[in-house]
Protein backbone atom coordinates (compact mmCIF):
# COMPACT_ATOMS: atom_id res chain seq x y z
CA UNK A 1 0.00 0.00 0.00
CA UNK A 2 1.28 3.71 -0.44
CA UNK A 3 0.23 6.70 0.97
CA UNK A 4 -1.74 8.86 -1.99
CA UNK A 5 -3.16 12.36 -1.83
CA UNK A 6 -5.83 13.59 -4.06
CA UNK A 7 -7.28 16.97 -5.00
CA UNK A 8 -11.17 17.26 -5.28
CA UNK A 9 -12.10 20.60 -7.00
CA UNK A 10 -15.78 21.65 -8.36
CA UNK A 11 -17.54 25.47 -9.28
CA UNK A 12 -20.69 23.78 -11.59
CA UNK A 13 -23.32 21.63 -10.74
CA UNK A 14 -24.04 22.17 -6.98
CA UNK A 15 -20.44 21.86 -5.82
CA UNK A 16 -20.97 21.02 -2.71
CA UNK A 17 -22.92 17.55 -4.19
CA UNK A 18 -20.63 17.25 -6.61
CA UNK A 19 -17.38 16.46 -4.15
CA UNK A 20 -19.91 14.54 -1.69
CA UNK A 21 -20.66 12.12 -4.11
CA UNK A 22 -17.11 12.10 -5.69
CA UNK A 23 -15.65 11.28 -1.97
CA UNK A 24 -18.36 8.48 -2.08
CA UNK A 25 -16.65 7.06 -4.96
CA UNK A 26 -13.14 7.55 -3.76
CA UNK A 27 -14.18 5.32 -0.50
CA UNK A 28 -15.16 2.74 -3.05
CA UNK A 29 -12.30 2.55 -5.16
CA UNK A 30 -10.58 -1.80 -5.53
CA UNK A 31 -7.39 -2.22 -3.28
CA UNK A 32 -7.80 1.24 -1.57
CA UNK A 33 -8.43 2.73 2.25
CA UNK A 34 -10.08 5.58 2.65
CA UNK A 35 -7.98 7.94 5.31
CA UNK A 36 -9.62 11.57 5.86
CA UNK A 37 -10.64 14.28 3.71
CA UNK A 38 -9.55 18.29 4.78
CA UNK A 39 -12.10 20.82 5.48
CA UNK A 40 -13.75 21.89 2.43
CA UNK A 41 -12.63 25.03 0.99
CA UNK A 42 -13.63 28.42 -1.55
CA UNK A 43 -11.02 29.65 -3.84
CA UNK A 44 -11.22 32.28 -6.47
CA UNK A 45 -10.80 30.60 -10.60
CA UNK A 46 -7.39 30.39 -12.01
CA UNK A 47 -7.70 32.04 -15.55
CA UNK A 48 -10.89 32.66 -16.67
CA UNK A 49 -12.25 34.97 -13.72
CA UNK A 50 -16.05 34.99 -14.94
CA UNK A 51 -16.93 31.73 -13.38
CA UNK A 52 -17.68 30.36 -9.82
CA UNK A 53 -15.81 30.06 -6.98
CA UNK A 54 -14.74 26.61 -6.75
CA UNK A 55 -15.01 24.08 -3.94
CA UNK A 56 -11.68 22.80 -3.22
CA UNK A 57 -10.66 19.68 -0.40
CA UNK A 58 -7.70 16.70 -0.34
CA UNK A 59 -8.28 13.28 0.67
CA UNK A 60 -5.82 10.98 1.69
CA UNK A 61 -5.84 7.58 1.09
CA UNK A 62 -3.55 4.25 0.78
CA UNK A 63 -3.85 2.25 -1.93
CA UNK A 64 -2.44 -0.72 -4.17
CA UNK A 65 -3.40 0.54 -6.67
CA UNK A 66 -0.98 1.28 -9.66
CA UNK A 67 -0.74 5.47 -10.65
CA UNK A 68 -1.70 4.44 -13.85
CA UNK A 69 -5.01 2.56 -12.91
CA UNK A 70 -5.95 4.83 -10.42
CA UNK A 71 -5.94 7.64 -13.49
CA UNK A 72 -8.62 5.17 -14.95
CA UNK A 73 -10.79 5.22 -12.08
CA UNK A 74 -10.70 8.88 -11.05
CA UNK A 75 -11.21 9.78 -14.57
CA UNK A 76 -13.94 7.46 -14.72
CA UNK A 77 -15.71 9.40 -11.65
CA UNK A 78 -14.94 12.55 -13.44
CA UNK A 79 -17.09 11.42 -16.75
CA UNK A 80 -19.76 10.20 -14.70
CA UNK A 81 -20.13 12.99 -12.78
CA UNK A 82 -20.56 15.02 -16.42
CA UNK A 83 -16.71 16.18 -16.59
CA UNK A 84 -16.88 17.65 -20.35
CA UNK A 85 -13.46 18.68 -21.23
CA UNK A 86 -13.55 21.80 -22.66
CA UNK A 87 -11.10 23.80 -25.08
CA UNK A 88 -10.38 26.22 -22.11
CA UNK A 89 -8.33 23.91 -19.32
CA UNK A 90 -9.27 26.44 -16.67
CA UNK A 91 -13.29 27.04 -17.65
CA UNK A 92 -16.08 25.96 -15.00
CA UNK A 93 -16.03 21.85 -14.51
CA UNK A 94 -18.40 19.49 -12.47
CA UNK A 95 -15.24 17.95 -11.09
CA UNK A 96 -11.23 17.70 -11.19
CA UNK A 97 -9.59 15.49 -9.66
CA UNK A 98 -5.47 15.29 -9.32
CA UNK A 99 -3.58 13.27 -8.07
CA UNK A 100 -1.01 15.19 -5.90
CA UNK A 101 1.62 12.50 -4.22
CA UNK A 102 1.72 9.04 -4.68
CA UNK A 103 3.99 8.01 -1.96
CA UNK A 104 7.34 9.41 -2.10
CA UNK A 105 6.97 8.63 -6.22
CA UNK A 106 8.34 10.85 -9.09
CA UNK A 107 6.14 9.80 -12.33
CA UNK A 108 6.62 11.79 -15.66
CA UNK A 109 5.03 9.98 -18.32
CA UNK A 110 2.48 11.31 -21.10
CA UNK A 111 -0.35 10.90 -19.24
CA UNK A 112 0.61 11.55 -15.47
CA UNK A 113 3.15 13.90 -13.76
CA UNK A 114 3.34 13.38 -10.14
CA UNK A 115 3.77 15.48 -7.84
CA UNK A 116 0.93 17.28 -9.54
CA UNK A 117 3.42 19.83 -11.70
CA UNK A 118 1.51 22.68 -9.96
CA UNK A 119 1.57 21.24 -5.98
CA UNK A 120 3.81 23.90 -5.30
CA UNK A 121 2.03 27.33 -6.08
CA UNK A 122 -1.32 26.02 -5.29
CA UNK A 123 -2.58 27.53 -1.80
CA UNK A 124 -6.05 25.35 -2.75
CA UNK A 125 -3.56 22.44 -2.64
CA UNK A 126 -1.09 23.65 0.29
CA UNK A 127 -3.26 24.28 2.89
CA UNK A 128 -5.90 21.15 2.78
CA UNK A 129 -2.76 19.17 2.64
CA UNK A 130 -1.82 20.83 5.90
CA UNK A 131 -4.89 20.02 8.07
CA UNK A 132 -4.05 16.29 6.82
CA UNK A 133 0.04 15.87 6.83
CA UNK A 134 1.50 18.71 8.91
CA UNK A 135 4.70 17.20 8.52
CA UNK A 136 4.68 15.97 5.08
CA UNK A 137 7.61 15.98 3.68
CA UNK A 138 7.77 16.18 -0.63
CA UNK A 139 9.96 13.80 -3.45
CA UNK A 140 12.19 16.52 -3.79
CA UNK A 141 13.03 16.55 0.11
CA UNK A 142 11.22 19.95 0.70
CA UNK A 143 9.09 20.31 3.60
CA UNK A 144 5.18 21.14 2.83
CA UNK A 145 5.76 23.93 5.64
CA UNK A 146 8.51 25.39 3.50
CA UNK A 147 6.07 25.50 0.77
CA UNK A 148 3.63 27.44 2.72
CA UNK A 149 5.05 30.10 3.99
CA UNK A 150 5.89 30.69 -0.12
CA UNK A 151 2.11 30.73 -0.82
CA UNK A 152 0.09 32.99 1.01
CA UNK A 153 -3.95 32.23 1.16
CA UNK A 154 -4.72 34.17 -1.68
CA UNK A 155 -8.85 34.32 -1.66
CA UNK A 156 -8.59 31.50 0.31
CA UNK A 157 -11.47 30.85 2.75
CA UNK A 158 -13.38 27.68 4.24
CA UNK A 159 -16.39 27.00 1.92
CA UNK A 160 -20.01 27.95 3.19
CA UNK A 161 -22.81 27.73 0.98
CA UNK A 162 -24.00 30.56 2.62
CA UNK A 163 -22.09 33.24 0.67
CA UNK A 164 -22.90 35.99 2.81
CA UNK A 165 -20.96 34.62 5.40
CA UNK A 166 -16.78 33.93 5.27
CA UNK A 167 -14.78 32.12 7.29
CA UNK A 168 -11.26 32.66 7.11
CA UNK A 169 -8.96 30.26 7.76
CA UNK A 170 -7.12 31.02 11.32
CA UNK A 171 -3.91 33.15 10.91
CA UNK A 172 -0.98 30.60 10.94
P1 LIG B 1 -4.40 21.32 -13.93
O1 LIG B 1 -3.60 20.08 -14.30
O2 LIG B 1 -3.69 22.59 -14.22
O3 LIG B 1 -4.91 21.24 -12.51
P2 LIG B 1 -6.81 20.22 -14.93
O4 LIG B 1 -6.77 19.42 -13.67
O5 LIG B 1 -8.07 20.93 -15.19
O6 LIG B 1 -5.63 21.28 -14.92
P3 LIG B 1 -7.37 18.07 -16.60
O7 LIG B 1 -8.16 18.48 -17.81
O8 LIG B 1 -8.16 17.55 -15.43
O9 LIG B 1 -6.49 19.31 -16.15
O10 LIG B 1 -6.31 16.98 -16.92
C1 LIG B 1 -5.55 17.02 -18.10
C2 LIG B 1 -4.65 15.79 -18.12
O11 LIG B 1 -3.71 15.86 -17.08
C3 LIG B 1 -5.34 14.47 -17.89
O12 LIG B 1 -5.81 13.93 -19.08
C4 LIG B 1 -4.26 13.60 -17.24
O13 LIG B 1 -3.76 12.60 -18.12
C5 LIG B 1 -3.14 14.58 -16.98
N1 LIG B 1 -2.48 14.47 -15.69
C6 LIG B 1 -1.13 14.58 -15.53
N2 LIG B 1 -0.78 14.46 -14.27
C7 LIG B 1 -1.93 14.26 -13.56
C8 LIG B 1 -2.18 14.05 -12.17
N3 LIG B 1 -1.17 14.06 -11.27
N4 LIG B 1 -3.47 13.86 -11.78
C9 LIG B 1 -4.47 13.87 -12.69
N5 LIG B 1 -4.29 14.06 -14.04
C10 LIG B 1 -3.02 14.26 -14.47
MG1 LIG C 1 -6.64 20.38 -11.78
MG1 LIG D 1 -7.38 17.41 -13.52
Amino acid sequence: MERIWIAIGSNFGKPLKQVNTALSELAKLPKTRFLACSSYYRSRPLGLQNQPDFLNAVAVLDTALTPEILLNYIQAIELKQGRVRKANRFGPRTLDLDILLFGMRTIVTPRLTIPHYDIYNREFFLYPLKELSPNLQFPNGVMLSYYLTQVPYNNLTYWNEDLSITTHIPIR
